[in-house]
């Protein structure tokens, strides 16, 4: 499977990568599908099933909402979070919806729009069927869809096959592995974030990578002082009060004499992007939404308290961090329906460790050991949103995830790079304890705290 940088850090909007960004993504595919065949005009009534992960936590994850928005033909990535609202209003004050945004039918949200939350389809916990009719009621098209995690989405028949166009591209350095990553990147001299930029030459000129991930980081810092300046509640039912704009006063204002105080900032850092996330905010995933606030978090501390932190060290920080990220893609996944928080925060932390040693310097060795390290002590980290809301634990979590990855870092950046249990082990142990997890603790809100902290 070939992946670029910039398919692990995508634009979108919150609250969830898998709940909402992937189903926004299948819909609209759904709809361009019917387009493309030339069936959208004789289309005059679409069913939507969901299923699983999708209808269990779906509410909370604002799924209803992302599948309304994508059959309308809104893509995460180009929605202004300003239209979503009078947007919804209109298709549900109408009961009826612009499919691809041009041809009007009716829609009837409760028999149109189903949530089976005993059911779940084959492929994967994240799954959704759309159906498409005629007049006569006969079907046009039907499909199924999985949202597979950081916003990905497949095809039934695509599941187990790359997509032909990720398969096509041919990178000068490929790699499956964390070793395989290191062998090549000693063979041919390189340090990782120049051959991960080698490789990102396959899907444009290096100019442009540069460009797409200082906007990348732009839109973070952007997310960042949004949450720093944002008041009031959260939305829904816990009514969770905003904490980040108090936590930058008291740190402006104020200022701090502690030692801790880089801790603080990184707090406020991540604190401030997850609560945009939870509502509803523009975001970028790293890797997934609910993760969303340990990359940021950890590069504005680099910037904010490393001497020389430089817009350099941002990109060799995001470089490394998305192959890392890859790596985790490829052989274990990113879902929190699959793997538990471990392969959403668990991930984000490894990322973040690795990135921000790249960063700083770091041999390619160290690189490997810090990201190891951020993740050996995230395994068995379970999913469980209380109210299937992306709120608690998932918001306070990015700053336990932050405040990791830089000790990671840290511990790595002390020694020489060697030690004992390897990026690759530890990979496969997260994909074997996610394997082995219940469901209950995996983005249903069927077990922990979902089940043991009444919801208002
Ligand atoms: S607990 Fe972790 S995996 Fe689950 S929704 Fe929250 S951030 Fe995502």
């Amino acid at each position: 499977m070939t992946l670029s940088v910039l398919d692990i850090f995508k634009i979108g909007i919150g609250p969830s990568s898998s709940h909402t960004m992937g189903p926004m993504n299948a819909a609209r595919r759904f709809v361009l599908d019917l387009v493309d065949k030339g069936q959208l005009a004789r289309t005059t009534q679409v069913g939507v099933q969901l299923y699983g992960s999708l209808a269990l936590t779906g509410r909370g994850h604002c799924t209803d909402r992302a599948v309304l928005l994508g059959l309308e033909g809104h893509a995460p990535e180009g929605l202004d979070p300003a239209i979503v609202e009078p947007t919804l209003e209109r298709i549900r004050a109408s009961s009826r919806l612009r499919l691809a945004g041009t041809k009007e039918i009716a829609f009837d949200e409760p028999m149109d729009l189903l949530w089976h939350r005993d059911q779940t389809l084959p492929g994967h916990s994240n799954g959704m069927r759309f159906t498409a009719l005629d007049a006569a009621r006969t079907v046009l098209c039907r499909e199924e869809y999985y949202s597979i995690g950081g916003g990905f989405v497949a095809r039934a028949d695509e599941l187990d096959t790359p997509a032909a166009a990720a398969a096509a591209i041919q990178v000068p350095f490929p790699f499956e592995s964390a070793g395989e990553l290191l062998d090549k990147a000693r063979a041919s001299g390189l340090d990782l974030h120049e051959l991960v930029l080698a490789n990102e030459a396959a899907y444009r000129q290096p100019a442009a990578t540069r460009a797409a991930l200082l906007n990348i980081w732009a839109i973070m810092q952007a997310c960042i002082e949004r949450g720093f300046h944002a008041q009031g509640l959260l939305p829904g039912v816990l009514k969770l009060r905003r904490r980040a704009p108090k936590l930058y006063r008291q740190l402006t204002e104020t200022g701090s004499a502690s030692p801790m105080a880089a801790m603080d900032w990184v707090n406020a850092f991540a604190l401030a992007v997850n609560e945009e996330n939870a509502a509803g905010g523009r975001i970028v995933t790293a890797p997934t939404n609910g993760a969303a606030g340990i990359v940021p978090a950890v590069m504005s501390y680099y910037r904010r308290f490393e001497p020389g932190g430089s817009d350099e060290g941002v990109l060799r920080f995001l470089l490394v961090g998305g192959a890392i990220g890859m790596l985790y893609k490829k052989n274990a996944s990113i879902s929190g329906a699959e793997m538990g928080c471990q392969g959403e925060v668990g991930v984000a932390c490894s990322m973040a460790a690795g990135g921000i040693v790249a960063a700083l310097n770091g041999t390619n060795e160290q690189i490997e050991n810090a990201a190891e390290i951020g993740m050996e002590h995230n395994l068995g980290l379970t999913c469980d949103p209380i109210a299937g809301l992306v709120q608690i634990p998932c918001i306070e979590r990015n700053a336990m995830g932050a405040v990791k990855a830089i000790n990671a870092a840290r511990l790595a950046m002390r020694g020489d790079g060697t030690h004992k249990v390897t990026l690759d082990q530890v990979i496969a142990t997260m994909r074997q304890t996610g394997e082995d997890m219940s469901a209950i603790y995996k983005e249903t809100s069927q077990g922990g705290l979902a089940v043991n902290v009444p919801e208002c």
